[in-house]
């Protein structure tokens, strides 16, 4: 590949260019702009998505967003989530975890909004023209302390790094050949946004749920103080379609056979409103980056919902490469000392997610039992030991 010479007279220059204008990478241009630092984000969409139901935002982006100024606005976008439910369809409460608690040690509680809200305030952070629509990475070649890149839309640019924040089928990890193999949890879900649903009396508005039962289950809570957000994983073999009809009507079965009383839910969804994703992960690259072009989010280290930390991650690593740009500058080291400092705890989630994912869909009644009375007599020494692992913020660069 040539350096990039597109019909543009004047090749830009930037500190940073990052594809992907979701969670991470808006989050990433937030904190390097606030540290100075002339950036560029390319977005292969036309403008920012406003589909994508509801997101558990917990205690760990809370104090990344903290660290940015701008948590306050998260919560009043959002709804706080105090008390979480982990209960059996048929025989309960197997744990409830007080976020209260969790908010007196980590400074948040866990908040839950719709994901087109917490973009668009996050877009509302950066400084306007940061974002090319439409646009992606045609090419890049790596020169000396530059990679040249040629865009989408006939313009070229340069970069001392280019971030691949751009999800799950990441194109930069493709093109930078850093490998990506996905592997199918055996389940896919349905989300949506329950408008204007009467589900949780007065005094539980503030509580989570998530509901265990043959082979799916079902969560869900407010996001304001109207709607809710709920999800639905069932069992499926990968890359299944359905139509809005087909999808509410498997929805209505699985409510009414194991969830009756969460109907409600439903019956407030839009007739179209159904999302349906598969869940996959990424197993563990060998590395995120390649020379001066890494990756951050999903790009690097997509999980499994089970623990509500794929986008968690994402914000997090943002505000870690964000440091360590300014620890030890724009190199090819940045992108090594970035992956020293979160590896660990980002290995951890993703294997420590696909194993919950393992256990809540279990079919056999036994099993069920015995995987229901083994969490209730976990002592608290070890969940708070996983608690302290997913929400304390340790990769400071310093
Ligand atoms: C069912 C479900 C529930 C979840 N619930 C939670 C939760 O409660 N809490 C939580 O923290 N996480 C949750 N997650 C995970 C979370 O959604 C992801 O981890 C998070 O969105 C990752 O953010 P990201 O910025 O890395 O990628 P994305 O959000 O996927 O953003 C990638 C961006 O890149 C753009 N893009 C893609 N390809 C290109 C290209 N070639 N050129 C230019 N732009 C491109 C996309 O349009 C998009 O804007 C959930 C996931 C699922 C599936």
């Amino acid at each position: 590949m040539s350096a990039a010479s597109g019909p543009e007279k004047t090749v830009r220059h930037f500190d940073v260019l990052i594809q992907g204008a979701g969670i991470g990478g808006l989050t990433l241009a937030i904190a390097l702009q606030q540290r100075g630092y002339k950036i560029q984000i390319v977005e292969r969409a036309s403008r920012l998505a406003e589909i994508g139901a509801g997101i558990w935002m917990a205690a760990n982006p809370m104090q990344v967003f903290a660290r940015l100024g701008i948590a306050e606005k998260v919560i009043e976008a959002g709804w706080a989530v105090r008390l979480l439910r982990l209960q059996d369809s048929r025989s309960g409460d197997i744990q409830t975890t007080n976020m209260s608690q969790i908010a007196t040690k980590y400074g948040f509680e866990t908040i839950a909004l719709h994901r087109g809200v917490l973009q668009k305030l996050l877009f509302e952070q950066i400084d306007e023209d940061t974002v090319r629509f439409d646009c992606e990475i045609r090419e890049f070649t790596q020169n000396g302390d530059q990679v040249y890149v040629k865009l989408s839309d006939g313009s070229s640019c340069t970069a001392a790094l280019v971030v691949g924040a751009d999800g799950f089928n990441s194109q930069v990890r493709r093109m930078a050949e850093l490998g990506g193999e996905k592997r199918y949890s055996g389940s896919s879900s349905y989300r949506a946004i329950a408008r204007g649903a009467r589900v949780l009396p007065d005094d539980a508005k503030h509580e989570a749920y998530e509901i265990w039962a043959k082979g799916c289950r079902v969560g869900f809570s407010m996001i304001n103080a109207d709607d809710y957000y709920w999800y639905m994983t069932f069992d499926a073999p990968a890359g299944g379609v359905s139509s809005a009809s087909e999808m509410r009507s498997h929805a209505e079965t699985l409510f009414g056979t194991y969830f009756p009383q969460w109907v409600g839910l439903l019956q407030s969804t839009g007739a179209k409103d159904i999302l349906r994703t598969d869940i996959s992960d990424l197993k563990p690259l060998t590395q995120w980056s390649s020379g001066r072009i890494g990756l951050i989010g999903d790009a690097a280290h997509a999980t499994t919902p089970n623990l509500g930390q794929g986008g968690a991650m994402a914000v997090e690593d943002a505000l870690t490469l964000a440091d360590t740009c300014v620890k030890i500058g724009l190199h090819e080291m940045t992108w090594q000392r970035f992956e020293q400092l979160r590896r660990e705890k980002v290995d951890w989630t993703v294997a420590t997610s696909w194993s919950i994912g393992k256990i809540c869909h279990l079919h056999n009644p036994v099993l069920r039992a015995l995987r229901n009375i083994a969490l209730k007599v976990t002592p608290e020494s070890v969940t708070q030991k996983q608690v302290q692992k997913i929400y304390s913020l340790d990769s400071n660069p310093d």
